[in-house]
């Protein structure tokens, strides 16, 4: 990405912005048609997100793969990948409590109430720690690709990864096969981010058709209270954080991430921002190894802004639909949506899917994701930026404890 692409990032989120308020007019000239909107027009989008999903598989292991071995040291590979996993544990955990207090202190479903009579639900039981655990281990190593299983993958490109560092001489063909094929794979993405216009006025318009602004209307209180948070997250967290661990002045940080930021808000996909946030890190000071191994295992498995989102939605259904929800409950959100976050995509729409997990930890109704199915493309803009933002500020971080351990050492 060399710097005339500054200009063509802003065309390109001029473009999706349009898209998406074209999408909302011609939704609401076509409400009376919601077939045609959905038999003509969603194909499209349901195509764009096609394309994301075919790629999102290569990138990710590929990216992965390449970060592990431009470490060339399995130990140093250990520990960065321990700094890394326990930032980002901690500040999803926190990101999702932090969700929980304002959306139980601002009465996020408040106002409206959708009875519970005809509904009747059973509390679903949530997977088990260990099965969880067991899970993240492939059995084949084909098939977790072919399923697009996330978290299978990393395991994958962790293990080929090392394997090809330990092999030395000989695995130097391999390690040049992944050097270029991810290359390629960043370019295909790329390719799709450039259809996103195409793709959101097709998504946008038979939901705004179907339902009509009545049901978005309502969702405003969702939408503030989940921003809200996004951005005191934001500002709380990282800036601490980047300022207390490297020193970073927090302006200077969030001006040289607003290029990937505003292109994670604009596509919703942590995974297309990668390449923006590589080089938003590394001309923030981050070393490629770090920025190429932190990074890419951020956007899959480290999603803040989707964990908040996942908080605050589980309150908003519960409220609405009349439950209470009490602390031991809310304790299990923290610890599924925590989970749930990890496993989420960083597609457009994933946390949406993931939510379900959520809500059938403690057996709140499904039905409430279709409410805010409808406004999730703008809490999935918030809550992308938040992601991609949280990966950048760990890869500070841990650029900054590597430059201190190794200034140790030199001395
Ligand atoms: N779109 C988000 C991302 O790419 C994931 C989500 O849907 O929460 O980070």
């Amino acid at each position: 990405m060399s710097e005339t692409t500054g200009k063509k990032k802003v065309s390109l989120t001029m473009w999706i912005f349009g898209a998406l308020v074209l999408g909302v007019i011609v939704g609401l000239l076509m409400q009376g048609n919601a077939e045609i909107a959905e038999n003509y027009i969603k194909p499209f989008g349901t195509i764009f997100l096609n394309l994301i999903k075919m790629v999102v598989v290569p990138v990710v292991l590929l990216s992965i793969m390449q970060g592990i071995i431009s470490l060339q040291d399995v130990r140093k590979v250990g520990s960065i990948g321990v700094k890394t996993i326990v930032f980002y544990l901690c500040t999803t955990a926190f990101a999702v409590t932090l969700g929980l207090i304002f959306a139980n202190l601002l009465n996020v479903g408040a106002g409206f109430n959708l009875g519970t009579e005809e509904l009747v639900y059973e509390a679903a039981e949530a997977p088990s720690f260990m099965d969880t655990l067991v899970n993240i281990f492939p059995s084949n190593a084909i098939q977790p690709l072919a399923s697009a299983t996330m978290l299978q993958v990393i395991v994958i490109a962790l293990f080929f990864g090392f394997g090809i560092i330990v092999a030395g001489e000989k695995g130097k063909i391999a390690k040049d096969v992944v050097d270029s094929f991810s290359e390629v794979s960043f370019k295909v993405m790329g390719m799709i981010i450039k259809l996103s216009p195409i793709g959101v006025f097709a998504l946008i318009t038979p939901v705004v058709a179907a339902n009509g602004p009545s049901v978005l209307l309502p969702l405003l209180k969702v939408i503030g209270v989940a921003y809200l948070v996004y951005i005191i997250h934001m500002v709380v967290v990282y800036s601490t954080s980047v300022k207390g661990i490297s020193g970073m002045s927090p302006l200077k940080f969030f001006k040289g991430m607003s290029p990937a930021m505003i292109f994670a808000f604009s596509s919703a996909s942590s995974v297309g921002a990668l390449p923006f946030n590589l080089e938003c890190t590394q001309k923030l000071g981050a070393k490629k190894e770090v920025a190429s191994f932190v990074l890419p295992l951020g956007a899959t498995i480290n999603m803040d802004g989707t964990a908040i989102y996942q908080g605050v939605c589980a309150i908003f259904i519960a409220q609405i639909f009349g439950f209470n929800l009490t602390i031991p409950q809310q304790l299990t959100i923290i610890l599924t949506a925590t989970l749930a976050s990890i496993g989420t995509a960083g597609v457009p729409g994933s946390g949406m899917i993931m939510l379900a997990m959520v809500l059938e930890s403690v057996g709140l109704p499904l039905e409430g994701i279709a409410l805010v199915a409808g406004i999730d493309r703008i809490l999935d803009m918030g809550r992308t930026c938040v992601n991609i933002t949280g990966d950048a500020a760990c890869t500070i971080c841990v650029d900054a404890m590597e430059k201190k351990k190794e200034a140790r050492r030199g001395r």
